[in-house]
């Protein structure tokens, strides 16, 4: 028998899988889950995978993820596909999907762009400039996001 690397399944929840890999810890980020959590969590880094090489794959055990929350995995990890788990089956796979545009999830880099003003300062906007890796422009002062986990 070839030895595998099994990954306990979970009854409910949802599995985040394909994750580039090291970004893990930055797809809980971007889902707002710390280390104050009380979800059940299961961070798997750097396993093989025929598709990407490595790759990384996050559980969450009794939450199953909203499309907003699936799209905005897409900004850091555009490969991964979501598993939502009822009673132990696999009852919805989604890939994620990239926005051309992304409207106030991202911070913008620049300390002076207007969507950083002290007073009255507008949403944030970017636009797609590149999937795989994502990167973004803000649509106000021009300035690339590339690191996304490090703007939200
Ligand atoms: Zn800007």
């Amino acid at each position: 028998m070839k030895k595998e690397l099994k990954i306990v399944p979970i009854k409910n929840g949802t599995v985040i899988d394909h994750i580039t890999a090291g970004l893990a810890l930055n797809v809980l980020k971007i889902l707002k889950i710390n280390t104050r959590t009380d979800a059940v969590l299961s961070v798997v880094m750097n396993v093989k995978s025929k598709l990407m090489g490595r790759k990384d794959i996050v559980k969450v055990e009794d939450r199953e993820l909203k499309p907003e929350e699936v799209d905005k995995i897409a900004l850091i990890a555009p490969n991964a596909t979501i598993n939502i788990i009822r009673d132990s089956e696999v009852v919805a796979k989604h890939k994620v999907y990239l926005p051309k545009s992304i409207e106030g999830i991202i911070r913008c880099a620049n300390p002076n762009c207007i969507s950083n003003a002290e007073r009255e300062p507008v949403m944030s906007k970017f636009i797609t400039v590149s999937e795989n890796p994502p990167r973004f422009r803000c649509i106000f002062c021009g300035r690339i996001i590339e690191d996304v986990s490090r703007n939200l």
